[in-house]
């Protein structure tokens, strides 16, 4: 909470109906910088009378939001995509600034990403066709697709830019409003982002960002009787408790939730590609990240090979401040998520893993760890069943094909999973094989909005991207017209 020593910082409130206001229980929280650990903002803790006001805005906005013609709305978002280019400097170092994210590649992927799914959606606000469909002679029937209404959009903060975008664009695509709940700690951005939209043209109303905690905020919001759906991107414990929340009045919800994904090198792989690509797999974005290749399959004939080029290239990262153009890993968020990343490397010595490198916390200030690999893991050992979501890179053995495939889909997570091999009927077999969303093979991480997103079981259900989000975001509605004399 907010005290004399944080006079100074800018207060950032509360965005609802195009207005900045503060919250109705007065209270601000400190935002840290995770690199420094110095207070960065004062942000506004919202409360459930706060979500309640924007759901209202929200639900009143609708009328005028749907009330456009199509293309208009196209044009504004096309205009929101303008404006965030043009201020992408300032988004860029806001961000790396909130999350420690390496400014680099903020600049070359969260904003670019951002920006391309805005961009993509725009282009979809006139093209969310109904059908006419043929049933019987005396009668027209046709669907149109409706916007679901009010979306409750629950952000983390691991790419708070980007998956924010993921769940804005598609839903104002659809004629949808709505209030979005950026991470508690990661929440700059996305005010931001809600400031540019009504210089874009967007109407007040349609995108409220209500910042606070979880618990408050993001509880009031999924059991709100006026909130038709949930997109949630986080934890699956989370994810459990939002599902049983909004069934009060049988929202729809989307959950894209955590991984555990395996990336498996065969014996025949290109293997200076491969561990490169497996190691930006598990130390991208410090390691949080809901796809990252955390469980490195490798083939015995190359087991040893595979650890002894990933401990190399994980010693070379240049782990630093994230404002410095030539950092390539940052710290992680926050103190709760380092003590959890060192926490698991002693879990993983404990279970008899061997630490190859890495495993201890980088100076005394800034929430930096390094990049740690272990060999020998076990698939039954935690660290290998549990997601850490920080730098740390657990290597399994495996035998031959049914082994990787038995060992790769053995987590509770189906989200992603790599193959390397130069086998093409091998590749192919994997990727049918493997549980998961997504298969990358011979690369690692790509995203795209124009492809489906997301998993099943602990990793959540729906996808985000591509048309997928347009049925997301709009209820198919029946038309009977009797053509009868
Ligand atoms: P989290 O579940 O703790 O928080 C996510 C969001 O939910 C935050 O905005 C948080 O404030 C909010 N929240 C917390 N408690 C809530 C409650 N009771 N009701 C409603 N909202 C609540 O997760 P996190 O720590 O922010 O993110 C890390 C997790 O997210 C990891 O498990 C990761 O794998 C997952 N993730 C998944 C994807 C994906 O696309 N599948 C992407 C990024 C992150």
């Amino acid at each position: 909470m907010e005290s004399a020593t944080h006079a100074g910082l800018v207060r950032h409130d509360l965005l609802i109906d195009g207005k900045r206001i503060a919250p109705s229980g007065g209270d601000y929280s400190v935002d840290l910088n995770p690199a420094t650990e110095a207070p960065i903002a004062l942000v506004a803790q919202g409360t459930a009378a706060d979500v309640d006001v924007a759901v209202q805005a929200a639900r009143a906005a609708l009328k005028v939001w749907n009330g456009m013609r199509a293309a208009e709305r196209g044009r504004i978002l096309g205009r929101m995509a303008e404006l965030l280019r043009e201020h992408q400097d300032e988004i860029a170092a806001l961000e790396s600034l909130d999350a420690g994210k390496p400014i680099a590649a903020v600049m070359r992927q969260d904003v670019p990403a951002a920006i391309d799914t805005l961009a993509y959606y725009a282009g979809w606000c006139d093209k969310i066709n109904g059908q006419v469909v043929p049933v019987r002679p005396d009668a027209l029937t046709y669907t149109v697709r409706e916007p679901v209404g009010v979306v409750g959009a629950i952000v983390p903060w691991n790419f708070p830019l980007m998956i924010g975008m993921w769940k804005i664009a598609p839903a104002l695509a659809c004629g949808c409003t709505l209030v979005v709940k950026p991470a508690e700690i990661t929440p700059l951005s996305a005010l931001r982002i809600g400031e540019l939209a009504l210089e874009a043209g967007v109407p007040p109303g349609v995108l409220n960002i209500v910042t606070g905690k979880g618990k408050v905020v993001g509880d009031a919001l999924v059991a709100h009787p006026g909130v038709d759906k949930v997109t949630f991107t986080g934890s699956p414990s989370v994810g459990r408790g939002i599902l049983q929340g909004a069934a009060g009045n049988f929202k729809r919800v989307t959950l894209e939730l955590g991984g555990k994904s395996a990336n498996v090198i065969f014996a025949d792989a290109n293997l200076d590609q491969a561990v490169r690509a497996a190691a930006s797999g598990i130390f991208f974005n410090t390691g949080q990240v809901c796809s990252a290749g955390s469980r490195i399959l490798a083939h015995r004939d190359v087991y040893d090979d595979v650890v002894e080029r990933l401990a190399a290239r994980a010693k070379a990262i240049r782990v630093g401040d994230p404002s410095g153009r030539d950092t390539s890993m940052g710290p992680l968020v926050s103190a709760a998520q380092m003590k959890t990343v060192l926490d698991y490397v002693a879990i993983g010595r404990d279970e008899g893993a061997a630490l190859v490198t890495g495993g201890r916390r980088i100076g005394e200030r800034g929430f930096y760890v390094e990049p740690t690999v272990f060999a020998n893991v076990e698939h039954e050992m935690r660290i290998s069943q549990e997601e850490i979501f920080g730098p740390v890179a657990s290597v399994i053995r495996f035998e031959d094909e049914e082994d990787a495939v038995r060992i790769a889909n053995g987590t509770l997570y189906s989200l992603a999973a790599g193959v390397w091999s130069a086998d093409i009927g091998r590749v192919h077999r994997m990727a049918r094989e493997l549980r998961a969303g997504t298969v990358w093979i011979n690369t690692y991480g790509y995203t795209d909005v124009r492809l489906p997103w997301g998993g099943s079981g602990d990793s959540g259900f729906g996808r985000e991207h591509a048309d997928v989000a347009i049925e997301n975001f709009t209820e198919p509605k029946a038309v009977w017209l009797s053509l009868a004399q």
